[in-house]
């Protein structure tokens, strides 16, 4: 009796079940974070049933997150954050609060300088320029 697997039939299905296999090694490897086509590769190579457990007990592979360093701690937080989780430290992404000679004023995203007071609201280009204002007013004794 000729072993099932020299049969035509029997090649054929090895062949689909070498490659069904490949394929779902892969799947498995993209579904990880890893490189599918270089594992289906792996797969048909070695085994789809070695790979298969291979790819099984790896771990997951997280993709790397945006991050930034905090200027005040130096430690590492999330590029999305707004504020620091170490430090409390306030990103330039929001408007940061702070006052200069006594006068509170917000830096927004985008650098400008406003001050409210009493309602009204002027804005400068930059921190300089604010700086300048106050100190030119300061030395007029306005
Ligand atoms: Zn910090």
């Amino acid at each position: 009796m000729v072993p099932r697997i020299y049969t035509p039939g029997g090649i054929m299905g090895w062949i689909i079940f070498w490659i069904g296999g490949a394929i779902l090694v892969a799947v498995v490897a993209s579904n990880k974070g890893r490189s599918g086509l270089g594992w289906f590769f792996l797969s048909l190579i070695l085994s789809p049933l070695l790979t298969l457990i291979g790819v099984a007990v790896m771990s997951r592979v997280e993709p790397a997150e945006a991050s930034k360093t905090c200027p005040r701690c130096a430690e590492t937080v999330k590029l999305a954050a707004a504020v620091c989780k170490h430090c409390g430290f306030e990103f330039s992404g929001a408007p940061q609060q702070a006052s200069y000679k006594g006068i509170p004023y917000m830096v927004l995203a985008n650098g400008q300088v406003t001050v409210t007071i009493q309602g009204k609201t002027t804005t400068w280009p930059n921190l300089a320029a604010f700086h300048d204002h106050v100190d030119y007013k300061r030395k007029l004794n306005v």
